[in-house]
This record gives structure tokens, sequence and C-alpha cells, in this order.
């Protein structure tokens, strides 16, 4: 094991190599196990969480004390007692010789990939905001444009060191003697407990990505196109290392195929003046180093940061570029949230409430040009993010049941949607919801959901989430997932 200072760890070496140059995307020998780190302050860090949990009276709620959050559910129990979780946000170890790494649970992915780039090897999905964390993202299904290829990145966690709801601490791989709960843990949001560490598998980069933007003018094209990818790991000849989408409309939209580059002609560089997802619609051709490929979301987040002027470009001058990023804009939003200033001033204009329609979907690929037509007909927000993906293995995840060997779209969309007269919140996202099981998909709990109890436990597999809330929580010192991701404790 070397540590991200390069100085070797004997305490964790011995691990052997996995095959080198069978390319990236291939499956090389899979990666020797490293056990966790045993580092002396890690281990002191998880003996005094331990007893800050045990010491929080059984029925108070508790929450995790992290700085920064991606979640879109802005109440909160003010009762609960923070969990301070600081130690366990860092990277412990990157090898490159079994192109692993160990990290805290409550690592970046911003610490995570400026670790791993050093050794140009990067984590197999990295989502596209700076602030979503190891931990956060396997919990709550993180996913990008490596997805097609590389699935979820929960998939390629090889081993989670837990903190569970009731007061243990396990070491949970696939397999083991807490094999359930390493299955079980995605899209259980830190309800049956919180992941201290998690050893993972790494992949090779090269310096840059090769990007080309394909246009389409209508959704079945472009949906047929996904499928063409899927199946022949390209299009139009460009490898698909990477492969996302942007609808501006039903009749423009466009798929990005990233291809890992030796060499770049010339760099854009969209932390400045310029902006991504606009560049998007022209010239089709560009070049990224592999770091601000991986982040190229995250400026704007996505297109979002316009609600605050940002795209005007002499706000955006203004604006210092350390503070342009998902962070900062998450946080003026909570604070909205919290303060209800849009609210307060949209009434005193007049004008209509409007309804937070931000949330990630999955349809199967078959189906994602109906979901786009009734997208674009009944709630007409633009753009909205496209982004294919396939389980890496073929065993299925049993609280998030996405079908091994499917093909499907994540659809993204963040903002808001005026309200028709009488309408109140829910409108338009339990018409989505209705939509989604419509056409065989499923939503990520992030964000607000409306489900009834029974509805959800169909959904997300209630009978599987029963047995692992009693085995690991059985006294519910944590929330269900119901109560956390939809009644909002
Ligand atoms: C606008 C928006 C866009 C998004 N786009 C994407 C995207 O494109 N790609 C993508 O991958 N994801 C995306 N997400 C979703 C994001 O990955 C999830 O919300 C993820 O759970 C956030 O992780 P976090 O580390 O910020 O955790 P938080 O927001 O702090 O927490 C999320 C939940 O996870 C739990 N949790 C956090 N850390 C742990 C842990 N170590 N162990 C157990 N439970 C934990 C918390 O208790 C909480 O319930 C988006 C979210 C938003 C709001």
């Amino acid at each position: 094991m070397t540590d991200v200072t390069g100085t070797a760890n004997p305490s964790t070496s011995g691990t052997s190599p996995g095959t080198p140059g069978t390319g990236r995307g291939t499956p090389g020998t899979p990666p020797a196990k490293p056990g966790l780190h045993p580092d002396a302050a890690h281990q002191a860090a998880v003996a005094r969480l331990r007893r800050a949990y045990a010491a929080v009276p059984p029925d108070q709620p508790v929450r995790l004390a992290k700085r920064t959050s991606n979640l879109f559910r802005f109440t909160g129990d003010r009762r609960s007692a923070g969990l301070d979780v600081s130690a366990f946000g860092h990277v412990l170890g990157v090898d490159p010789a079994s192109r692993t790494a160990v990290a805290g649970g409550m690592t970046t992915y911003e610490d995570l990939v400026d670790a791993t780039l050093r050794h140009d090897l990067m984590p197999l999905v990295v989502p596209e905001l700076k602030t979503i964390t190891l931990g956060g993202a396997v919990t709550g299904l993180g996913l990008e444009s490596s997805s097609l290829r590389n699935g979820l990145p929960h998939e390629s966690v090889i081993e989670m060191e837990i903190l569970t709801g009731d007061g243990q601490v396990v070491t949970a791989a696939d397999g083991n003697s807490r094999g359930a709960l390493y299955r079980g843990f995605p899209n259980s949001y830190g309800t049956l407990g919180y992941a201290l560490s998690l050893s993972i598998e790494l992949e090779p980069v090269a310096p840059f990505v090769h990007l080309r933007h394909f246009r389409f003018d209508n959704p079945d094209a472009c949906l047929e196109a996904v499928a063409r990818v899927a199946q022949d790991g390209s299009l139009s000849g460009h490898r698909a290392d990477f492969v996302d989408g942007t609808a501006f409309s039903l009749d423009e939209m466009y798929l990005t195929v990233g291809a890992f580059s030796d060499v770049a002609p010339w760099l854009s560089d969209y932390t400045r003046e310029r902006i991504y997802y606009q560049s998007i619609r022209g010239p089709k051709e560009d070049f990224l180093t592999i770091r601000d490929y991986l982040w190229r979301w995250d400026t704007d987040w996505f297109w979002c940061s316009r609600a605050f002027g940002l795209q005007n470009s002499v706000i955006r001058r203004a604006w210092p570029r350390r503070y342009r990023r998902s962070d900062t804009y998450r946080r003026l939003v909570a604070l909205d949230q919290r303060y209800g200033l849009s609210a307060t001033m949209n009434a005193r204009r007049g004008r209509p409430d409007r309804e937070f329609v931000t949330q990630d979907v999955e349809i199967p690929v078959e189906r994602g040009a109906e979901f786009l037509r009734f997208f674009a007909d009944r709630v007409g927000m633009s753009p909205v993010w496209l982004c294919p993906l396939r389980l890496r293995s073929d065993r299925a995840w049993p609280l998030y049941p996405m079908r091994p060997g499917q093909v499907y779209v994540n659809f993204g969309f963040w903002g808001t949607a005026a309200l028709p007269p009488g309408a109140a919140d829910g409108h338009y996202n339990r018409q989505i919801e209705d939509q989604v099981a419509a056409l065989g998909g499923h939503k990520g709990l992030y964000s607000t959901s409306y489900y009834s109890e029974d509805e959800f436990s169909q959904r997300y597999n209630g009978a599987a989430y029963a047995e692992l809330k009693r085995d690991y929580d059985g006294d519910g010192r944590l929330p269900t997932l119901y109560e956390k991701c939809v009644t909002v404790q």
C-alpha cells in the first residue's frame, strides 16, 4: 500500500498487481483485496465515534455532522444529535499496483480524485459534484458518464467498514458474514449505518479526454444511438470511454462521447468565462484534461448557476472563481429554502408558486424517448441531462432493483416549475413518479418523494430492507428508509 504522499506502508503491502496494459475499461485480473487500513489514528477515531454514538440517548435522533451535503430535502429534525465524522474525510491510501484505494466514508470525490490522479488512476465512477462523498455516493447511488461501462459506484467497492445502527463496527464485503449488509447498503441512505472507510477499485486514465458532441433532432434517434453505444462501445467510430447527453428540447439533443486521449491539440477550460453546457451546442469536438473533464459540470452545477445570474458575463466576472462551485450554489439554495426568500418575492410580485422538481430517474433505454416526450409536455423544464448506465455485474442489488444486463438512461432535471392555479407541491413530482413506474423505471431518493408506504415498500424491496433493519438496527436508532426519504425526519 502506498499512501497519498507515496510512502510505502508495510502493514498493507504485498498485494498482487492487477494485469497491466489490459486496456481501459477492459477487466484485468481482479484486484487483490487489501485489508482496510489499520492506521492507528483511524482506529482511534472509530473508537471515539462508537463512544459518541453510544452516548446519544436512545430516543434522540442522530445525523451526520458534515460540512457539505447534496441532499435536496431541506427539512431536518432539529432535535437530532450530530455525530462528528470529520476524522473520516480523507484518503487513507492509494495502491497503484493493485489499483485500489482506501478512503474515509466522508471523503469528497474532489479529494479522492486528486489523490488517485497523482497515480494516473481514477475511481471507476466519479459523480460530477465535487463534494459528493464516497460513502454518500455508495449509500445514495451515484452515477456518471462512465456508468455504461462501469456501473454504479457501489459495484467497485471491495469492502466497507460500517458503524451500524445498533452501534457495532463491522467489515462488510461480498460473500463474507456481513455480505447481506454489503449488498443492501446501496440505497439505504444511512438508515442501516454509516460507512467509515471503504476500499475501492481504480482504473487507469490518460491525461486528456477527447469529446465529440453528436446532435439529434428527435428523442427516438438519440435513444437509438444510446443503445448502439451500449452495444458497440463507440459511436461513429469514436470510442465511448464516457457518454452522457443534454436535451435542450425535443428537436435539439446531444450525446457527448468521450475517449481517453494521450494527446490534445488544444484544451478548453470552462472554469473561467465560457460555460461547459453551452459549449455542447458547438463546435462538435473538444479536449479537456482528465481532471477538468471529471468536474466539467461542477463549475455551473450543470446549468443551475444561471438561477444566481452567473451566466451573465458581468456577474460571472465579479463572482470569484473559487466560489464557482456546486457546493456554494447548494448552500445558497438551502438558505433560500430556510428563509423562504424566493417564495416571498414570488408572492409579492403576484407570480405563481413554484415546485422544486429536482430528481434523477432511470428508465429502460427502449422507453426513454417516451419519458422525454412526457416530460416536455407535462413539466417543460430544460435542459435535461441524460446518462446511460448498466449494472457492471450480473447480480442485482436488493434495495434498488435494476435488472442486470438492461441498459437504462438516467434523466436528471434540477430546478423549479410554476404551479398551475390551485395546484400544490407534489403536482409535478407525483406525475413523474407515476410515469417512471409506468415505463418500468425507478427514481433516486435524494430529493422529495410522495409514495405511499405500501408503494414505496414494493418499489424498493421493503421485505429485504426489513430484514436488514432487524439485523443491523433492531432498536430503530436510525430512521427507516421511508421515514428518511418520504416523510422526512
Ligand atoms: C442537484 C443534484 C444533482 C445530482 N446529480 C448527481 C449526479 O449527477 N451524479 C451522482 O452520482 N449523484 C448525483 N446526485 C446525488 C448524490 O450522489 C446523492 O445525493 C449522494 O447521496 C450525495 O452524497 P453526499 O456525500 O453529498 O451525502 P449527503 O448529501 O450528505 O447525504 C446523503 C445521504 O447519504 C447518507 N450518507 C452520507 N454519507 C454516508 C456514509 N458515509 N454512510 C452512510 N450514509 C451516508 C446521509 O445520511 C444522507 O441520508 C445529485 C444530487 C443533487 C441534489
